[in-house]
């Protein structure tokens, strides 16, 4: 028997420890390829896959999940195996993968969050806008978060597209959210949400703000919600306006800004207030709870890599709210016996070879793709060319690699340690069900949320 990587008789072992876009689209980078034959497993925490597609993306987006039918078809091919509800870490140990495959792909994504560094952060009513995507959601670790819609306005700090998200879902009208698959959870507290206005809080300005052009419009097209700019914010410093003609998006951005500003107040019954140029300086509390944000006004200045930066004026102003969702981006959290940089909050690595920070060599047969390897940037697609590139590292590194000493039995590792692990045949179980009980419904799915009764509606589908 040739016990040459990568052949027929020895395919190549790649185990990927993350089942969202990222992992996939190294999946489908080692299966396009023809020279050198692979398994591969993917071990993922939640019994479900999708990562960010399913727990991330906004509910009101659901024509982005489509993506998830180019990942059920690369999951059905015969040498690809899903191993879900299995903690790495835990049920599996880095060793475990280090004997069992040749290679190991870290697809792990941000799990995270940065905060802002201002006294008052940690008030109740006061949380990352992440957690709060998780809640509605139904991302089992956030669906019994204590949310409180009870106050008339939230502040929302960030200008991303994840800061549009949060603001989007609060202003909208609950029954178009309906028929959408947002948590049931979720949805019976927005159905008795007293929220009128949310306030988004830009450091710095419009012609620097990192929304993109599709959300900014989505804000306008929004029924019953009045979109409120004060054109003084729109009266650019001539280094963001020349700064408009190399970005089409900004451009574009601040043009519908204008028109916002121009349109005003309709007196409609919710609000979104964008402001630009201000820094949350303190949360506020009263008996325990967030009861206003003491904001900062800045001004812009060129730092010495050219880029405009925010500084505080020494202006302040109190605005009264019930919650504060920071929405200042995602972080990555270490893996057990992997590296990690505590700065970018990232795995350390060159061009998705992982990097030993110890040695600045590469640690054989491991990589790293998706946000665990850029940091928190760009949307689905474009894990796609990111994953790609690794992939193609791999693939350079197999003559190197000495061939993993294990058979790559894991299925009967995880049994003997008592791991109920998810097939992708039993994921299937559950997506029926909730696909089943969405259809009754006229929404996409209903989902379900807790990992037992996730585990309850599998355990039946394998009596069957
Ligand atoms: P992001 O695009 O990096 O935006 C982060 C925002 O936080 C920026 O406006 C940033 O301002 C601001 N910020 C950072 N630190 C701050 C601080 N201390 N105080 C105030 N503001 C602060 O990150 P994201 O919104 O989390 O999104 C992550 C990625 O997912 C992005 O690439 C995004 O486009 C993508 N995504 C896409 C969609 C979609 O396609 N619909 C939806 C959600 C997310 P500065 O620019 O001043 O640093």
């Amino acid at each position: 028997m040739s016990e040459r990587l990568g052949t027929p008789e020895r395919p190549l072992r790649v185990a990927i420890v993350g089942a969202g876009p990222a992992g996939f689209y190294a999946a489908e980078a080692l299966l396009k390829q023809k020279d050198i034959a692979c398994r591969i497993d993917f071990f993922n925490r939640l019994p479900t896959p999708y990562g960010l597609v399913r727990e991330g993306v906004a509910p009101d987006h659901q024509s982005i999940k489509s993506v998830t039918r180019v990942y059920d078809k690369l999951a059905a091919a015969a040498n690809v195996r899903y191993f879900g509800n299995v903690t790495f870490g835990r049920d599996v140990l880095h060793e475990d993968l280090r004997r069992h495959y040749d290679q190991i792909i870290y697809a792990v994504g941000a799990q995270s969050d940065r905060k802002m560094g201002i006294p008052g952060e940690d008030l109740q009513g006061s949380m990352p806008a992440t957690i709060f995507v998780g809640w509605y959601n139904g991302h089992p670790d956030y669906r019994d978060l204590p949310i409180d819609l009870s106050c008339e306005r939230v502040l929302v700090v960030g200008n991303g597209n994840v800061a549009m998200d949060v603001t989007r879902i609060l202003v909208s009208d609950p029954e178009e959210l309906a028929k959408t698959d947002i948590a049931d959870h979720a949805l019976e507290v927005l159905r008795a949400s007293k929220v009128r206005e949310v306030v988004m809080l830009g450091r710095r300005g419009p012609a620097q703000a990192a929304f993109t052009n599709p959300e900014l419009k989505e804000f306008g097209e929004l029924p019953g919600v009045d979109v409120i700019v004060d054109p003084a914010d729109l009266e650019l410093d001539p280094l963001s306006e020349a700064s408009l003609a190399e970005d089409k998006t900004a451009a574009k951005n601040v043009e519908m800004l204008r028109a916002y500003a121009a349109r005003g107040s309709t007196g409609a019954p919710r609000r979104i207030v964008m402001r630009f140029l201000v820094s949350p300086v303190e949360v506020i509390g009263k008996d325990g709870r967030v009861a206003a944000v003491r904001i900062e006004r800045n001004q812009l200045f060129q730092a010495p890599d050219g880029s405009l930066r925010p500084r505080g004026t020494g202006v302040y102003e109190t605005i009264e709210c019930g919650m504060i969702l920071r929405s200042v981006g995602y972080k990555g959290v270490p893996l057990p016996g992997v590296p990690y940089d505590q700065a970018t909050g990232t795995i350390p690595n060159r061009g998705g070879r992982v990097i030993d920070p110890a040695t600045g060599e590469p640690v054989p047969g491991e990589y790293v793709v998706g946000w665990a390897k850029r940091g928190p940037s760009g949307v689905i697609g474009t894990n796609k060319p990111d994953a790609a590139a690794t992939v193609a590292l791999m693939l350079e590194d197999v003559p190197l690699l000495t061939p993993a000493p294990g058979d790559g039995d894991i299925e009967s590792l995880l049994r003997e340690r008592g791991v109920d692990f998810v097939s992708y045949e039993d994921w299937k179980t559950l997506d029926t069900h909730e696909t089943s009980r969405g259809a009754a419904q006229g929404r996409p799915r209903v989902k379900v949320t807790r990992v037992d009764e996730m585990m309850e509606i599998i355990h039946a589908g394998r009596q069957r």
